[in-house]
């Protein structure tokens, strides 16, 4: 039945003009339906093009899509990475300012221990090692960044900064260690000078200032006859109190018709004092005394005309002048 229904013709007639002879063709029944099927053909060959065309436009743009993050995540990374190094530098430069700065205070320190020796009257050098001179080179590290404008530093100035700040350190911490050994003779010395000026007889042993009697050569005051005055003469008041001249040690206590009620104190070294003529004594044999302390009251127990005291420094077992021991009217004054 097909084969009979293709054996059919159409004939399909062209005018092209008026003028010209008309064009008979002849086509097979089935032509119209093949091209048809054709034209459909074609159309889903185009939209399954098409859509493949859309499809791949898409991946393309998905895949740019992925490209850009990773691009940024990359730029991220490596803008956190020069982020961490520009942070790294800068600590670099903030080191070497601090070490700048240690520098400056080891310097005052080293000025304040020579200060401290020189108010000692300390002349011999402090062991412990000799001074290191500050090292120099950093001076120039230090100064990056200051002026107002914006110097950009390289990596290898960074590097160079970075390890002399290390050599800086390194010389800082042995010149403290020096400095601490110094300081640790300094202050012993200074200890040693302290007790020894505490020891040292310095301040008037009563509150007066009125001296009636000097040391030397003076006319009795009992027989007007020429004498020796072995000491100097307060003339305080009854129950003024007696001060300790320095630190020492309670040698003796007693009482008798020359010198009344008395102390001797020994004091480091050679040095006594003596105090005569007392109302009071508020001391034992023994006792540790230190400047300043009350030993006793003023009296006019002894050979005295009045209430006053009595005061002699002997050194090496002789009588001198006190006049040199009174430098401060001041009890407290060490
Ligand atoms: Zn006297």
């Amino acid at each position: 039945m097909n084969l009979k229904w293709t054996k059919k013709k159409l004939t399909v007639v062209v005018i092209p003009d008026v003028n010209q002879a008309v064009v008979r063709l002849r086509i097979p029944n089935f032509l119209p339906y093949a091209a048809a099927v054709l034209l459909i053909a074609l159309i889903s060959i185009s939209l399954t093009m098409s859509y493949l065309h859309m499809h791949s436009l898409s991946t393309a743009y998905e895949l740019k899509s992925e490209l850009a993050l990773i691009n940024n995540e990359r730029n991220e990374t490596v803008n956190s990475k020069e982020q961490a190094i520009r942070e790294l530098q800068n600590e670099v430069i903030t080191l070497a300012k601090q070490a700048e700065q240690m520098k400056t205070k080891v310097a005052e320190m080293k000025t304040f221990e020579s200060d401290l020796k020189s108010i000692a009257q300390i002349d011999s050098p402090a062991q412990g090692g000799k001074e290191t001179p500050a090292p120099k080179g950093a001076s120039t590290a230090a100064a990056i960044g200051e002026g107002g404008s914006l110097i950009p530093v390289t990596q290898d100035e960074i590097l160079k900064l970075g390890q002399q700040t290390e050599v800086d350190m390194a010389t800082l911490g042995k010149e403290i260690e020096v400095l601490r050994s110094n300081l640790t003779v300094t202050k012993q010395k200074v200890e040693e000078k302290q007790s020894l000026l505490r020891g040292t007889p310095t301040i008037w042993p009563t509150t007066t200032t009125t001296v009636t009697s000097n040391f030397g050569y003076r006319r009795d005051p009992f027989t007007q006859n020429p004498s020796f005055h072995s000491g100097i003469d307060f003339g305080a008041r009854e129950n003024d109190p007696v001060y300790a001249a320095a630190d020492g040690t309670i040698l003796t206590t007693g009482s008798d018709s020359a010198h009344g009620n008395n102390i001797v104190i020994q004091h480091p070294g050679s040095i006594r004092t003596w105090y005569m003529h007392l109302n009071k004594i508020n001391v034992h044999v023994g006792d540790n005394v230190s400047k300043g302390q009350t030993i006793g009251l003023v009296g006019s127990t002894g050979r005295s005309t009045g209430p006053h005291l009595h005061y002699e420094v002997i050194k090496n077992g002789t009588s001198i002048d006190p006049t040199p021991y009174l430098q401060s009217l001041r009890k407290d004054d060490r």
